[in-house]
């Protein structure tokens, strides 16, 4: 294990992305379906309306099987701009390489680190460089000392504007898609000065289950939600079985609305 010494900071340290502030005690709530798609820019709208934070803006896609839709790459980048001067939300991007955070710099606001990727030291270390903030995914067989050492990789480049996200890790039980663990937005809020968010969606992988995952999120104190929606959920072209539509997402905002992040 990690020698890691319980954080003496007073506050918790807040991360800008764009116009957002994540860690200020206020949870938010980041949506958006699971990949931009060519009805990005009316989903958006439709998603702002909503009262949500930021917007998934997602255009590369690691998917586990090649034939899956792999993201529209570079062809998304006219939908992220209309999406981003109707709605004026940040937009938050997934990379999966150091090439790709270069070209998306100037048309997104944060970058997203998935699961998959969280032990992609060369990945970290250019987005450290960067200087941008990032979403830094748990990997689903990554102890919690793993993930914070890997967000040191960024931290050590000299990039402090990091925000963790807890997605579930792969255990025994087949039922859900990954098992959240809640314990560890409680345990890494302890150890480190960096919020903690949560994505219920890819911990869930159904739908009917990512409401009360979420709340339950916002009851042990996480930082702000991140959370797979779509205006026509079972048409999203990836990850649609895990999509909550409007209505449940309008009341996902307002339990947001009501919460308090744990104090640091
Ligand atoms: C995603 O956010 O769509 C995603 C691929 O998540 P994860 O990396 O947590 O599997
Ligand atoms: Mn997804």
């Amino acid at each position: 294990m990690l020698e890691l010494e319980k954080v003496e900071a007073a506050r918790r340290r807040r991360v800008r992305i764009g116009s957002l502030t994540i860690g200020a005690g206020r949870p938010v709530v980041i949506a958006g379906p699971c990949a931009v798609e060519p009805g990005y820019v009316e989903q958006a709208r439709a998603l702002a309306r909503t009262g949500v934070d930021a917007l998934r803006a997602c255009v590369y896609k690691p998917r586990t099987r090649p034939e899956s839709f792999q993201g529209m790459g570079m062809e998304a980048l006219p939908l992220l701009a209309e999406a981003r001067r109707h709605t004026g939300l940040p937009l938050i991007s997934e990379v999966l390489c150091p090439e790709e955070a270069e070209a998306l710099a100037d048309h997104v606001d944060g970058y997203q680190v998935g699961a998959r990727n969280m032990q992609n030291f060369r990945l970290l270390e250019a987005l450290g460089e960067l200087h941008r903030p990032v979403i830094l995914k748990r990997g689903f067989g990554a102890t919690i000392d793993e993930w914070i050492g890997a967000s040191e990789y960024l931290r050590r480049r000299g990039n402090d504007e990091v925000v963790l996200c807890e997605r579930g890790i792969r255990t025994f039980e087949p039922r859900t898609r990954n098992t959240l663990d809640l314990s560890a937005v409680v345990v890494v809020r302890d150890l480190t000065d960096l919020p903690v968010i949560v994505d219920p969606s890819h911990a869930a992988g159904n739908r009917r289950w990512v409401p009360a995952l979420g709340r339950a999120a916002l009851a042990v104190g996480a930082d702000g939600l991140l959370v797979e929606a779509h205006p026509e959920p079972t048409t999203a072209w990836s990850d649609a079985q895990q999509a909550i539509d409007l209505e449940t997402l309008t009341g996902l905002v307002q339990s947001a609305r009501r919460s308090q992040a744990a104090p640091s």
